[in-house]
């Protein structure tokens, strides 16, 4: 099905593969929500994951598990010494956009000019918006017909993984690492891989294949935290209220307002910028709850922002000595770098398998977090790996079936590195 220019010739002969189990892995809605108190957090997910239990039997991989929480594990045995590997994607997608009815479109050897989506004519993908789109003259695209996502983020991952076992399966020649596979689910609301035991896993150095790009390594994530501002007035009613109500909404008003905006705010900062973001809001006139997140790269900057937080508060307090504010801080997840660094080969064999697989390796940074990052802190160093999808969490997602292939193909190239010593 898949034709046109790959980079190499094992991608070629993934291609079809990987196709294949991406367009029947996207049609199975995974939608996960926020706020629920059970995991999965939506049932649908287990769709795809009973799906995946069941192909990994059919590949004939060992320890087949699909536990109490959705996660689905497999094993393939490899050269005694090696290190064992693990690979992880999600199967959820994001809250944000709707994953039903995903009907994927493939634009062969695509010509470089727009694409307007069918479903939805105000759905267009540019390559003037788009550098990345721009870049990929000549490769099969699989975009949706603008109603839905497409859901790359994950599954072009889940169907990497999967193609690259089932061909370690049939190839075990030249000889490769032993790989343990996991699918978790809820990873866009912040939950990826909070059931995974890193002990049962049984891996000693594990990758994500959850990032984008074609040759992206991704070994730094923000480090991020969750501010609550709480702020007690003195609600009185009001037509008594003359020098006695203190408003906690007045005073939360001025404490978001007191809140840097032009610097240190998600919508004027990029790259190594951190910021700190009132993310939620809510409260009556006795008390009012400021929810904000602060995220950035470099922790003593990050201290530095929970700093400023602090300070604001107390300003708005010092104006109003009777009203009481308080401030609760807590970790959220912590920039894996610093676990990474200390283990130069998990990036040195991602890096080699990367270039075997035909590819420039491309050192990018995570404005956000990643189920590596929480494992990383865990014990377990887990970088992120690209996968060739695009424009997530938006009907105009895309992927490239080229760079999928490539993906694929990493992967298999990662388990033979490591079988090398
Ligand atoms: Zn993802």
């Amino acid at each position: 099905m898949a034709e046109g220019h790959f980079i190499s010739p094992l991608a070629a002969e993934l291609a079809d593969d990987v196709l294949e189990r991406f367009l029947r892995y996207v049609r199975i809605d995974t939608q996960s929500a926020y706020g629920q108190a059970t995991t999965p957090s939506t049932a649908k997910q287990l769709e795809l994951s009973r799906l995946l239990e069941a192909e990994l039997r059919e590949l004939g991989l060992d320890d087949v598990q699909l536990d109490e929480f959705g996660y689905v594990y497999g094993s393939l045995p490899g050269v005694k010494g090696a290190p064992v590997i693990g690979l992880i994607a999600h199967v959820d997608t994001s809250p944000d956009v709707t994953g039903t009815g995903v009907t994927p479109g493939i634009h062969e050897n695509y010509d470089g000019s727009r694409i307007v989506l069918s479903g939805d004519e105000t759905q267009i993908l540019d390559p003037q918006e788009q550098p990345a789109l721009a870049e990929k003259i000549g490769h099969d695209l699989v975009t949706t017909d603008g109603t839905t996502l497409l859901g790359a983020d994950d599954k072009a991952g889940v169907a990497e993984i999967m193609a690259a076992v089932a061909y370690l399966k049939r190839n075990p020649r030249p000889e490769h690492a032993p790989v343990r596979v996991c699918f978790t689910v809820d990873e866009e609301i912040g939950a990826g891989a909070d059931h995974l035991d890193i002990g049962d896993f049984g891996a000693e150095y594990a990758y994500t294949l959850d990032g984008s790009g074609l040759g992206e390594i991704e070994t730094e994530t923000f480090n991020a935290w969750k501010v609550v501002v709480s702020i007690h007035g003195r609600s009185v009613h009001p037509g008594s209220a003359k020098g006695k109500l203190v408003s906690s909404i007045r005073l939360a008003a001025d404490f978001v307002a007191a809140l840097p905006r032009d610097r240190l705010s998600p919508e004027t900062t990029d790259e190594r910028e951190g910021f700190v973001h009132p993310t939620g809001i809510n409260g009556t006139g006795e008390k009012t709850m400021v929810e904000l997140i602060v995220r950035d790269h470099d922790k003593a900057k990050l201290d530095e922002h929970l700093a400023v937080i602090r300070r604001v508060v107390d300003e708005v307090g010092r104006k109003e000595p009777r009203a009481l504010l308080e401030v609760v801080e807590q970790e959220t997840y912590r920039n894996m770098r610093e676990v990474i660094d200390r283990h130069p080969r998990v990036v040195a064999a991602a890096e080699e398998a990367i270039r075997r697989a035909g590819v420039e390796p491309v050192h990018s940074i995570i404005r956000g977090g990643t189920d590596g990052a929480r494992l990383s802190a865990r014990g377990l160093p887990t970088p992120n790996l690209f996968t060739g999808g695009q424009e997530y969490h938006s009907p105009r997602e895309w992927a490239s079936v080229q760079d999928m292939a490539a993906a694929a193909a990493t992967v298999v190239e990662l388990a033979r590195v490591w079988a090398e010593g």
